[in-house]
């Protein structure tokens, strides 16, 4: 049995414990609930047992179809349900797990089963380290927010009533704008009006592996690469009254749909139309799609891999890496034989960041000594420096298998680049070193997971593995670490280019 499963299944245990604890002594004076909570990153769902909570909005019951519940020690409330009552903005990003609140000048972003929140751009520890979280009850499925935390950061005050179990929030609202007397004549359309400069899409059109979008003028448009599907999203922009689409599909692309979305879609723009392109099985929109943004409008040409665009060579110097060794000072990592993880980590860190800076890359290391640094410090570092590509180095341990030995490069399963980045790196390291190919792998770690970039995390060989340890500890070998890691970051810089050429 695999760690991660004995350790899900002893949470499952706790957790039942837990609520069998809840229901017998501690059930709150509105009842308990029994919910699933789900695991964003293991997709798999927990009975728990929540007690119900009351909720007020400056004095007035506010609920919904999911009510307010105690998880953990801490108030959870649906998103929408106070995000809507405190008058701030939510947006969900599936991709990411992330709900975005935003309120006048205030955002708040809550990664799912994050323990940390990042508020206007300040990463900050969630109190009890309890997360925003999706919690399942009466079938459906909520995404539940800490109440105290949010309404706080957005200016409201929360009380707790612990006779009657009800967080009184209090919040100065603007006034929204007073209804329309009933005897007055219906207005036959409450749409907001479509400023006249926003972008108009006239029309689309499929032939010969073309498809064209074409808009009324210079269209601002965000492409990304979904893994089977591509999205490209035109801000501030609304299909015209007369647009007619069409359909498109070949060998590498198997259909296209496109909806109007509003001001909920995409931050900042307040008529997002989305064009989604799913791709035919096999076809990846690096090596078979190339898409143009012209003064008219964007244009998307399939073609075979083989004739991907030409070779497109890149700017080191319009680049940042940030290199994490990994540990240090009174974390040393692993320890076998006297020899040190930290110290392993940052030597092949410093050869590696000296590869790099040769070629003319802007490299931030997270650590050049041995002192001890946070993880979600380094996260917040490399996020602060704005940097395209962030790596970690480690050097791995299986006490119980000597015999293991070998590379692995991990990514964050929520990053299809993160993967793309992995495997580059992978790929040139086991061959210039000769070293084990493991694979690549997804794991929730904190620095893939609280980098807004590109991260992947190396592990570049057992310590455990004598002749392994060997090598880590070589000089030579250390450079050829170093070697195959930058060759890795510069095949892929250079692929996702071509990709945007
Ligand atoms: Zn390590």
């Amino acid at each position: 049995m695999s760690m991660r499963k004995k350790l899900t299944i002893l949470l499952t245990v706790l957790a039942l414990l837990y609520a069998l604890t809840l229901t017998a002594f501690a059930a709150g004076p509105n009842g308990t609930l029994s919910v699933q909570l789900y695991s964003w990153n293991q997709h798999t769902y927990t009975p728990a047992s929540a007690e119900v909570v009351k909720l007020t909005l400056n004095g007035d019951p506010l609920s919904g179809d999911v009510p307010a519940m105690i998880q953990g020690g801490r108030t959870l409330v649906p998103v929408r349900l106070v995000g809507e009552a405190l008058q701030a903005q939510v947006l969900w990003v599936q991709q990411t797990g992330q709900v975005i609140l935003t309120k006048g000048e205030d955002v708040i972003v809550l990664t799912l089963d994050s323990a940390t929140a990042i508020v206007n751009g300040v990463s900050t520890p969630l109190p009890d380290g309890v997360p925003a979280q999706v919690v399942g009850y009466d079938g459906a499925d909520r995404t539940m927010i800490p109440l105290r935390f949010v309404s706080e950061t957005l200016g409201a005050q929360v009380e707790w009533d612990q006779a009657t179990y009800t967080a009184h929030l209090t919040a100065e609202l603007t006034e929204t704008a007073p209804e329309a007397p009933e005897e007055e004549p219906e207005t036959p359309s409450q749409e907001p009006e479509v400023p006249a400069d926003a972008v108009r899409i006239t029309g689309m059109s499929w032939s010969d592996g073309t498809l064209t979008i074409a808009t009324d003028q210079a269209p601002n448009c965000k492409v990304t690469d979904l893994g089977d599907r591509v999205a490209i999203d035109f801000l501030d922009t609304v299909l015209s009254e007369d647009f007619t689409g069409c359909t498109a599909s070949d060998t590498y692309l198997s259909d296209v749909r496109w909806a109007q979305h509003g001001a909920d879609f995409y931050p900042g723009s307040d008529y997002t139309v989305r064009f989604v392109l799913d791709l035919a099985a096999g076809a990846t929109a690096a090596g078979n799609l190339t898409i143009t943004t012209t003064l008219t409008g964007v244009s998307v040409t399939t073609h075979g891999a083989s004739e991907t665009a030409p070779t497109v060579s890149i700017n080191p110097q319009d680049y940042a890496i940030v290199i994490d060794p990994g540990h240090g000072g009174d974390r040393p990592g692993a320890c076998y034989e006297g020899i040190m993880e930290k110290d392993i980590d940052l030597a092949v860190s410093l050869k590696l960041v000296s590869i790099l800076q040769n070629q003319g890359f802007q490299v931030i290391m997270t650590r050049s000594t041995d002192v001890e640094i946070g993880l979600y410090e380094r996260a917040d570092l490399a996020n602060a420096a704005g940097a395209d590509v962030f790596v970690s180095l480690h050097s791995n341990a299986a006490e119980n298998r000597p015999d293991y030995q070998g590379i692995y490069t991990y990514y964050h399963p929520s990053s299809n680049r993160g993967a793309r980045l992995a495997q580059a790196i992978q790929t040139p390291l086991c061959q210039i070193t000769g070293g084990l190919d493991r694979g690549i792998k997804d794991a929730d770690f904190v620095v893939l997971r609280e980098t807004d970039m590109c991260a992947v995390l190396v592990e570049m060989g057992f310590m455990t593995n004598h002749e392994e340890l060997m090598n880590l500890t070589d000089d030579s070998y250390q450079q050829l670490l170093a070697q195959g890691i930058a060759q890795g970051i510069v095949d892929y810089l250079t692929a996702e280019a071509q990709a945007n050429a």
